[in-house]
């Protein structure tokens, strides 16, 4: 068994896909192999995400088909919650336990730009851990909207797919007017002068 502080060093900073690139906008493959491969592989993860300033990232923004994601997130107390999770399920509320929240929301994979997005308050996610032992996060605050986001990607699903037209737009243009500070293998090579205090820093 592996714990998954130890998964957060030794990792090497890989790139980080953009959309409109072709892994991003597909359905991922379930992971049955746990291995040091894996293991070493979300050291990858942990390590481009950190680099990258992130609260969440799917394997699909590193290029890799596999059903994984990781987050380092707070909840609605600021409590931080950090993991991994593969072959991920969400269940969102329903009924009158059901609230929606309007929050600013990025993506790494196109960096600099947000737009609000109505997204439930709370979400249950499940799935295997690291060692494909199951686990159950349950999300409040950021932490929920992360866990949607991330099941999302590995879905094909970026979040400008749930926005209008008209807000799409408006994300790419904030999008290509900020770009030139993120060279394409960011982060590999570190942004020019993009300041994470922006919207919270919530790109995931
Ligand atoms: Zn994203």
């Amino acid at each position: 068994m592996t714990d998954v502080a130890d998964l957060t060093t030794g990792g090497e900073i890989l790139r980080i896909t953009r959309w409109g690139e072709a892994v991003l906008h597909e359905p991922t493959i379930p992971v049955s192999q746990f291995d040091d491969e894996l293991h070493q592989f979300l050291r990858n993860m942990f390590a481009t995400m950190a680099a990258a300033q992130g609260v969440g990232l799917a394997a699909t923004q590193v290029g890799d088909h596999r059903s994984i994601f990781i987050y380092q997130c707070a909840d609605e107390n600021d409590q931080v919650h950090q993991g991994v999770v593969i072959n991920p399920e969400v269940i969102l509320p329903e009924g009158t336990s059901r609230q929606l929240v309007s929050e600013e929301e990025g993506c790494l994979s196109l960096p600099g730009a947000f737009s609000s997005l109505s997204r439930p308050s709370t979400a249950i996610c499940h799935g295997l851990d690291h060692d494909g032992q199951e686990v159950e996060i349950h999300g409040t605050g950021l932490l929920a909207r992360c866990l949607q986001h991330e099941t999302d990607h590995l879905l094909g699903i970026v979040f400008g797919d749930r926005l209008s037209a008209r807000s799409r737009k408006q994300l790419y243009r904030d999008h290509e007017e900020l770009e030139y500070r993120f060279g394409k293998d960011w982060p590999i090579t570190p942004k020019g002068e993009f300041d994470p205090a922006r919207a919270g820093s919530t790109q995931d």
